[in-house]
């Protein structure tokens, strides 16, 4: 039987692990911080009707430079933003990807703050970038002295920050993404695939005027879209331009750029269970030390918890009784996403039972 470690495969690539959050059909899927409400009945006959014309002309290639999607996006982000400014993927993941591709690669690094989004590492290795990681302050947050010392230090090519960060739910504020702008040259890219649930302000206004900025989204996670794949970006057109040298022609097909046309045109709708979730990530911020675990603040929508005596065997536990949460690598800390009331319920009730 052949082994990984048999092939001529590139050495930096040698003993990495591929991401690996599970994927069990359980009753209570709290673990990808996806949105649990799915999609609106009527927004998705609408979607599938623009799929079915869609699916009529696809025996042509798809709009490379995906117009009318662009258009939906900078209409829906707004702050004076146009389709030029905009730039969209497989997911957000993709994005970071072309991010990554164009700005960084081999002989280039980029900056990251731990404990952060696990595919900003698996991404950097991926297009041969090297990731140069720097520590946080108290209880995950950043601030502006903090992250300027490790730009000046480590001098890398790329700054990310994620905003609220995951797996902690951080916010940043917009001074400390302005301040680490000023300290490189490079590239300093926001991750607000959570920006929805945050009631503070959007990387999205620090735009103007700062063409080395760039914020990607997603309609993964507020969007209830995460098995549509679609993320997107907004930046200076000339980062625009950089990202075209890099995809691969006609990376978006027509049916993805259809159902999120048509999503978009229901964007209330899609987002209507945005405040309910907050209402849940806020019920547990408010239950959990009762039950004698200590809730870390957040603005996305999942809540890490410390004070947990064994990570591992509560999530087995909790896993037992069909509720699926994260164990994020953490030392007695898990992650736990807000679904709809009765997955709270059921999550919070097993939580006071097993503890
Ligand atoms: C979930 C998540 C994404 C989303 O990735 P997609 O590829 O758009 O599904 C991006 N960034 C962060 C920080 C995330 O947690």
């Amino acid at each position: 039987m052949t082994s990984l470690d048999d092939l001529p495969i590139r050495d930096d690539l040698r003993g990495l692990k591929p991401y690996g959050a599970p994927q069990e059909p359980v009753p209570v899927q709290l673990n990808v911080n996806e949105n649990t409400h799915p999609i609106p009945e009527a927004v998705a006959t609408d979607i599938v009707m623009s799929l079915a014309q869609a699916v009529l002309g696809a025996n042509r290639y798809p709009d490379r430079e995906f117009t009318s999607l662009r258009e939906s996006l900078s209409a829906y982000l707004g702050h004076g933003l146009a389709p030029e400014n905009i730039w969209a993927a497989n997911g957000s993941n993709e994005v970071l990807q072309h991010v990554l591709q164009a700005f960084g690669g081999p002989g280039r690094s980029v900056l990251g703050f731990p404990p952060t989004y696990s595919m900003h590492s698996i991404i950097a290795s991926g297009t041969g970038t090297r990731w140069v990681p720097a520590d946080r302050d108290q209880e995950y947050t950043l601030s502006a002295e903090t992250v300027v010392a490790a730009i000046e230090r480590e001098q890398t090519d790329i700054v990310f920050l994620c905003s609220p960060n995951n797996p902690t739910g951080t916010p940043l504020d917009l001074d400390v993404i302005a301040a680490a702008y000023n300290a490189t040259d490079g590239i300093v890219l926001v991750d607000e695939a959570y920006a929805e649930f945050a009631d503070g302000d959007t990387a999205l206004t620090l735009l103007e005027g700062r063409p080395r900025l760039l914020v990607s989204r997603t309609m993964s996670k507020a969007f209830a879209f995460a098995g549509i794949r679609l993320g997107y970006l907004a930046a200076d057109p000339a980062v625009i331009d950089a990202l075209r040298l890099v995809r691969l022609p006609y990376h978006l097909s027509s049916l993805t750029q259809a159902a999120a046309v048509a999503a978009l045109a229901h964007s209330s709708e899609m987002l209507a269970m945005v405040d309910d979730i907050k209402r849940q990530r806020d019920r547990m911020i408010e239950a959990l030390p009762a039950l004698g675990y200590l809730p870390l603040p957040s603005a996305a929508n999942f809540v890490l918890f410390g004070g947990v005596a064994n990570s591992h065997d509560l999530f087995v536990k909790l896993f037992n009784e069909g509720i699926l949460i994260r164990d994020v690598g953490i030392p007695h800390h898990l992650r736990v996403t807000a679904g709809t009331e009765a997955e709270t319920d059921i999550f919070l009730e097993a939580l006071a039972r097993l503890g």
